[in-house]
């Protein structure tokens, strides 16, 4: 700590969150009282405000320039001390997502606190964990901790010790035992129903029963979506633990609760985190283990902000903090696949597989239908109608899924080209038949559907292609007349992000799912992931092709995980799995994708993909950033873009860098339009992920100066996007 005179208090950084582009990217100096450890929360005065902070242990950065007036400096204005400060692992993390992210420090670190904690006093937050401690069913002392486990596992009930009387399949055995003998990191690659979650439930408890402090972060995709998970994760331990075992952070929180979540995880109480992506900064002092469910997901990348992948922060964090780390999927990333080969060949992940499913369940038979063959007109093809009939007549469930929600994606005049343009947006407007109306799904402008044609007057407007309230619509007609063994009618439900806007709408549809309430479940992709449907076995996918021939090269991976994971859907309950089945309707029956996906063969897919992506030298064979801006025309962003790019190559430290890097036009992204505002994006490639690494920090300046010149006065914003997953 800095020696400085006693009545003026000791020189304390202090990160803030500062706007995310002000030149105010390192920590501010405030004065304090008596030396704050690094990792203190704090409350500090920042113009008129005053802000929460972390104190920070890097030197100033602001001396450079203008040495520190201490005169000038403004004191702390409350240290909330009652908390344990964060640890120097979490500062390192916070640190090194900020700098690999591009984006201020003290943006990172405050959000990844708890929103409530910005707002409250050193009184209030005292008093707060005073309420916590007294609610506590097991003391946080950890020596009473043990004693209280102790006593609950010997009062087990029989129940709940048949959950621990599990037999293991051979490969979860394997698994697990390879697990124990190496450090990792692991990539689970396990077949849907392979038992993957139950691997990760004996590593954790493995965990929890041996190191009487250790802490596990499990990650998931998308809470709501997964609520099973938490369920079998809460069932197991906090039978044997109590109730503050297990604990959730996850977006759908309200800020008291997640509030609660984060002391009880930072306090140690919490020895398990079930979370989303943003549970990867949350603050674990005794963090051991971190499991990364579904790690191909997408949404553990960011989508805003600082635009973090959870995942490779996940392998970043266990390295700094001595954990291990375990990736699982059925259709890992193809990153993750590269980086799990074998050792010999540069591999730096362990691969533990796990190809078969758990007791007789079978891999559904995978169908396609040539539509070629098909009427013209087809949705739903003759031989998938009548295998679906046949479901419902023996009381079986079936699931169709396109990926477009709505009635229809646009609207069309039959006698003029006028289609249902959305006015703000480079966009179509979307039909929604039940309330009539036509909806950007970019920035929701919303209308009634005009009763005439509004260029030529033409009262005959048509929609135009199909979304999944027209499918069900659609089905319900294909299937008047057939009947449940029960003899009656059959049942349709349909869910999607408009099916499911009320909250607590998932959950009742899902449970008419599982009751069997329902015959027929169409939907997005949303219906596709993760859920344990145990009496469905038929899945469709009414129009998978488009994927096929997208601009974006990550399209194939997408589809094929997704049919996957559909396919998993089907036959997981071993009484009525033998008959089960995955239809795909399609153009292109004999595509390699298919092929692969006939066989349930992910790794033929993955090495035939590597293979293309490595003779195009694209990732994870080179590593890529997009710069994207915004303004009032194509011609200032993409302007902006230009101007930095050629700058970088007058200026040395970005100069030196060009001959490992590509810098590749601006151009307008997919939608170039957005609620009015134009986008466009540059992209950058290099075969090191150091060289963009040191580029991107040098070319931040860059960018800012370019910002300034009079040409791009009408930039909006801009932002850095590094290792983006949409290109
Ligand atoms: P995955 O996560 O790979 O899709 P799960 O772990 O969800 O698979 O397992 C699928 C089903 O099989 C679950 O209902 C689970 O309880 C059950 N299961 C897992 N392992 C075993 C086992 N060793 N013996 C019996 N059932 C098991
Ligand atoms: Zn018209
Ligand atoms: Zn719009």
């Amino acid at each position: 700590m800095t020696q400085t005179p006693p009545r003026l208090g000791t020189l304390t950084p202090v990160l803030v969150h500062t706007p995310a582009y002000s030149q105010m990217a390192g920590a501010l100096t405030y004065l304090s009282d008596s030396p704050l450890p690094p990792g203190t929360l704090v409350r500090v005065p920042l113009g008129q405000r005053e802000l929460l902070g972390v104190v920070w242990d890097t030197a100033p950065q602001d001396g450079a320039t203008s040495p520190l007036d201490p005169a000038k400096l403004r004191p702390i204005a409350a240290a909330l001390d009652a908390l344990p400060p964060l640890s120097a692992n979490w500062r390192a993390l916070i640190s090194f997502a900020a700098s690999y992210y591009q984006r201020a420090t003290g943006e990172v670190a405050l959000a990844a606190l708890p929103p409530q904690l910005r707002d409250m006093s050193s009184v209030q937050l005292a008093r707060k964990l005073k309420k916590l401690a007294k609610a506590a069913h097991v003391p946080s002392n950890p020596a009473h901790r043990q004693d209280t486990s102790a006593g609950l596992a010997q009062g087990l009930s029989a129940a709940q010790s048949a959950i621990y009387s599990i037999v293991l399949s051979a490969e979860q055995t394997g698994a697990i035992s390879q697990f124990h003998q190496n450090s990792g990191p692991f990539l689970l690659f396990g077949a849907t129903g392979s038992g993957k979650t139950e691997v990760f439930m004996q590593c954790t408890a493995e965990l929890l029963a041996n190191s009487p402090n250790a802490q596990a972060l499990v990650m998931v995709p998308e809470i709501n979506l997964t609520p099973q998970l938490e369920e079998r994760f809460k069932a197991r331990f906090c039978a044997l633990y109590g109730e503050d075992t297990v604990v959730s952070m996850h977006s759908g929180m309200t800020p008291a609760q997640r509030l609660n979540s984060w002391l009880a995880a930072h306090s140690g109480a919490a020895r398990i985190v079930l979370g989303t992506r943003m549970a990867v900064f949350a603050s674990m002092p005794q963090l051991k283990l971190i499991i990364v469910d579904e790690e191909h997901d997408p949404s553990y990348k960011s989508n805003e902000g600082a635009r973090y992948s959870a995942r490779d922060l996940a392998i970043y964090r266990a390295r700094l903090e001595g954990a291990k780390v375990m990736l699982g999927s059925a259709t890992p990333s193809l990153e993750s696949w590269h980086h799990s080969r074998p050792a010999a060949e540069g591999g730096r992940y362990m691969r533990l597989d796990m190809p078969s499913r758990v007791g007789s369940g079978q891999l559904p038979l995978v169908r396609r239908v040539d539509m070629n063959h098909q009427a013209k007109s087809c949705v739903i093809s003759p031989p998938l109608l009548a295998a679906i009939a046949e479901r419902i007549a023996r009381g079986e469930q079936s699931m169709v899924f396109l990926n477009r929600r709505g009635y229809a994606p646009v609207l069309q005049c039959t006698d003029c080209d006028w289609k249902s343009e959305c006015p703000n947006c480079s966009a179509y407007r979307v039909f929604h038949k039940i309330d009539r109306t036509l909806r950007c799904h970019h920035c929701g402008f919303s209308e009634r559907v005009p009763r005439a044609c509004p260029a030529c007057g033409n009262p005959d407007i048509a929609p135009l292609g199909r979304g999944t309230e027209r499918l069900e619509e659609h089905l319900a007609e294909l299937l008047t007349g057939v009947l449940r063994p029960d003899g009656q009618p059959v049942r349709i439900v349909r869910i999607d992000a408009d099916t499911t806007r009320l909250k607590g709408a998932l959950e009742s549809q899902l449970a008419q799912v599982h009751t069997g309430e329902v015959d027929v479940l169409v939907g997005t992709q949303m219906i596709a992931k993760g859920h344990d449907f145990r009496r469905i076995t038929l899945v469709a996918a009414v129009n998978p092709d488009n994927a096929l021939f997208s601009s974006d090269f990550r399209a194939p991976e997408r589809l094929f995980s997704l049919l996957m994971q559909a396919a998993g859907r089907a036959g997981r309950d071993s009484a009525v799995a033998g008959s089960s089945e995955m239809w795909l309707q399609t153009f292109h029956p004999t595509h390699p994708l298919f092929e692969a996906l006939k066989k349930h063969d992910y790794p033929a897919f993955a090495a035939s993909q590597l293979k293309e992506r490595q003779q195009a030298a694209m990732p994870p064979f080179s590593f890529q950033a997009l710069v994207r801006a915004e303004a009032r025309t194509q011609e200032i962003a993409q302007g902006f873009l230009n101007l930095a790019s050629q700058a970088a190559a007058q200026q040395s430290d970005t100069a030196a860098l060009l001959a490992h890097l590509t810098l590749y036009p601006a151009v307008p992204m997919s939608i170039a339009r957005i609620a009015n505002i134009e986008r466009a994006q540059m992209l950058v490639e290099s075969p090191s992920r150091a060289a963009l690494q040191r580029f991107l920090t040098a070319w931040q300046g860059v960018l800012h100066s370019t910002r300034q010149l009079p040409d791009c006065k009408g930039v909006m914003r801009w932002a850095i996007d590094v290792d983006p997953l949409n290109i």
